[in-house]
């Protein structure tokens, strides 16, 4: 049995790994679960999976969800509160695979530490890697852990390399990196009309149903952005050397172009229990739950160029991939407080690239060597992000 432990398990990716671990039973054993907030959700799957520990960083709401587990058939869990207890649990002996999927840049430290305890670790939180690319692939590779990405793109990528790829490393005989991006629910939006989009349209996303806030970055492509960045740290690619193709109905998950011009694509359902499975099973393969990809459906697979123009988001991550040291932090932080704002309908879809466009003008960026720098970077980023939204209110 491998011990699972799952950060941000009530999430749309936790509750898609916990369908996969449902159909493989014999193969993992659940050590951590945790919620940020839904504790409700928190329980019912202490009480399928039976977790050693459960963890409700909130003081308050984790005393709430400890009297309820203690009068639960979970009784036995051990509930833990404080962010402090995330990294806790991300180093346990008893786990073998940590399962990054909070939000947002609230999972880099328990990413970090995972990292650094050598483990497993399957990432979906982007965000921590966009952060702090250069640290904590270093910190994979001095404590040998393995890395292994769920993000659809970045998993289809890493099953299109060579055998025996190992994260971190550059590719030998590529071109270019293909990521494909299905250009979210705005696709053939005018830019006049994008003017006055809302909330819910922004987060009704075409293929993949997913969280609020990856939703909304894939209305305004900073989730394209933000994989770019992803992708150049995870294969140590240059910038030039990685380009994103929009193809709207999400079957080709992304390709690599090599260099004697084949190119290898990895296909499936647009279902995230896919590269959730894969990189479980990895270097095996098992049950995913998603069904086989019918082609008879698939008869149209289109590709376009995206608008730099409508999607600015995309543009800036490109130049602040370019900026380097703390410029993808900040670029990070920007975005999550706009995202935040738009989702409280405080500023308007199209205010969120101009928001974050002022606050990468207005940032002096450090060279990002430590966390202490990143945070830093992160915490003066969110405060000009602030001022901003106030600004356009
Ligand atoms: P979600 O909003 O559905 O879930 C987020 C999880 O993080 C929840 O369990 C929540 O409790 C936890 N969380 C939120 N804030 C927290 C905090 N401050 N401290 C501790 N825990 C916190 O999000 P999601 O869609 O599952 O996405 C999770 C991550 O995976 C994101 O980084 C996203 O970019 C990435 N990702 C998601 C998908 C997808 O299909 N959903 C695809 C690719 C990558
Ligand atoms: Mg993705």
């Amino acid at each position: 049995m491998k011990g699972l432990c799952l950060l941000g398990s009530s999430g749309s990716i936790g509750k898609s790994t916990l369908d996969v671990v449902r159909l493989n039973k014999e193969t993992y054993s659940i050590v951590a679960l945790t919620a940020n907030k839904n504790i409700q959700c928190l329980l019912e799957q202490c009480i399928e999976f039976k977790p050693a520990y459960a963890v409700v960083p909130d003081n308050a709401l984790a005393d709430i969800f400890r009297k309820n587990i203690e009068s639960s058939e979970a009784s036995d869990t051990v509930v833990l509160s404080g962010i402090e207890s995330l990294e806790f649990i991300s180093q346990l002996d008893e786990v073998d695979i940590v399962v990054a999927a909070i939000v947002g840049a609230a999972g880099l430290l328990s990413t970090l530490v995972a990292a650094k305890a050598g483990k497993k670790l399957l990432l979906a939180n982007k965000e921590s890697l966009v952060i702090s690319g250069d640290l904590l692939m270093s910190v994979v590779k001095e404590n040998g852990a393995t890395l292994l990405p769920l993000d659809s793109e970045h998993n289809a990528l890493f099953q299109c390399m060579p055998d025996a790829y190992i994260a971190g490393q550059r590719p030998k005989g590529v071109r270019k990196l293909i990521l494909t991006a299905s250009g979210g629910p705005f696709l053939n939006t005018s830019s006049q009309q994008l003017e006055s989009v809302t909330v819910e349209q922004a987060c009704a996303h075409p293929n993949w149903s997913m969280g609020q806030k990856i939703s909304v970055d894939s209305a305004t492509m900073m989730n394209k952005g933000l994989e770019v960045i992803e992708a150049s740290f995870l294969f140590d690619m240059p910038i030039e050397q990685i380009d994103v193709l929009v193809h709207p109905q999400s079957i080709i998950h992304s390709m690599v172009d090599y260099l004697d011009g084949s190119v290898i694509a990895q296909l499936g359902n647009p279902d995230m229990r896919t590269p959730i499975a894969h990189a479980l099973a990895w270097p095996e393969r098992h049950l995913s739950g998603v069904s086989a990809l019918d082609f008879r459906k698939h008869q149209q697979l289109t590709f376009e160029p995206p608008s730099y123009e409508r999607f600015p988001c995309l543009r800036l991550a490109y130049e602040a991939l370019e900026l380097k040291g703390s410029a993808p932090a900040v670029l990070n932080a920007a975005n999550e407080v706009a995202v935040d704002a738009f989702l409280t309908k405080k500023i308007r879809f199209i205010d969120i690239p101009k928001l974050i466009e002022k606050v990468l003008e207005n940032s002096m960026f450090n060279r990002a060597e430590s966390i202490a720098s990143i945070l830093e970077a992160d915490k003066e980023a969110r405060a000009l992000a602030g001022l901003q939204v106030e600004r356009l209110q």
